[in-house]
């Protein structure tokens, strides 16, 4: 079962910060619609088995939370940066957690689909899944020593080298 932090939860204030979460590889991120309320949970993992998958390749599961419990449900793949179903997925492409899925993406592209909709790290480290303290983690969703390794392991450069 992923553990959640809902207190350390935090909001991403600009599309570089969420896409540098969301490769950490246990992240967790709720996607908010800021005027209907209506969210969605997403779990984006790189595989247990990394041996058998390219490094860029990450999965992308929808977490229902139940009281203090959650369960995962798979729904694609992410390779080279692109999201798409898999034979394996649970959902089919009109589903709204599909098409959230895909907005998310484009969010970490796109400054004008950022805007539109809220998005949240679920309070832990996305490298490591502890709860996150400090205010700088908070804010980028990873530790102070995860970030360490993570920003040189990116395949995209990080705007502030301190960052
Ligand atoms: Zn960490």
């Amino acid at each position: 079962m992923l553990r959640i932090y809902k207190n350390h939860s935090a909001k991403f204030d600009n599309p570089q910060d969420l896409k540098n979460y969301c490769f950490g590889g246990r992240g967790v991120v709720t996607l908010e619609n800021p005027k209907t309320k209506i969210h969605h949970t997403y779990h984006i993992k790189k595989p247990r088995n990394e041996d058998e998958f390219p490094d860029d390749v990450y999965f992308i599961y929808a977490v229902h939370m139940m009281g203090d419990t959650n369960k995962c449900f798979y729904i694609g793949m992410i390779e080279r940066g692109k999201f798409r179903l898999t034979r394996a997925s649970r959902f089919d492409r009109h589903h709204a957690i599909v098409k959230g899925a895909h907005y998310l993406m484009q969010m970490m592209e796109n400054p004008g689909a950022f805007i539109k909709m809220n998005v949240y790290h679920e309070g832990m480290c996305s490298v490591c899944g502890r709860p996150l303290t400090s205010p700088a983690s908070l804010k980028r969703g990873v530790g102070p020593r995860c970030w360490a390794y993570l920003k040189d392991t990116l395949p995209w450069k990080q705007p502030n080298p301190d960052g």
